[in-house]
């Protein structure tokens, strides 16, 4: 189990978790690109019902390439995006490891959506790179 916590720039989206963390990704995805402002992302997915979160985020809701349904929850008054779901994954959720404040916690595993990312993005080459998500 792993305890950690976080918030969004401004603070009035806080949260906290005590749990496993299933997978960490670093995401090049181009929704995630355009969702962060930035040439990647990384995400550590968790089940949902572990994260208890403080405050009000918005939601926006888009169609992936793969047809499913995304859910983006960003705070109203930075626009810091802190979480991500997907309609395919029900009951996990991808929280944005900027937003963690336990820095050591956040120990990507692998890239995925290498297909879109940046070419000058640096990138471990002792992690695997999937060209997609992996199954
Ligand atoms: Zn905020
Ligand atoms: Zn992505």
């Amino acid at each position: 189990m792993t305890q950690f916590s976080g918030s969004c720039l401004c603070g009035a989206v806080t949260y906290e978790a005590d749990c496993e963390i299933q997978r960490i990704v670093n995401c090049h995805c181009l929704d995630c690109q355009k969702a962060t402002g930035s040439v990647h992302t990384t995400l550590l997915f968790v089940a949902e019902e572990a994260v208890k979160i403080k405050g009000y985020p918005s939601s926006y809701t888009h169609t992936a390439d793969s047809g499913a349904t995304m859910t983006k929850r960003f705070c109203s008054s930075c626009g810091t995006t802190i979480f991500s779901m997907n309609s395919r994954r029900q009951g996990a959720i991808g929280i944005r490891a900027g937003t963690v404040s336990q820095k050591h916690i956040v120990k990507p595993q692998m890239n995925i959506f290498c297909d879109s990312a940046v070419a000058s993005t640096p990138m471990d080459d002792k992690l695997p790179k999937h060209a997609k998500m992996p199954g």
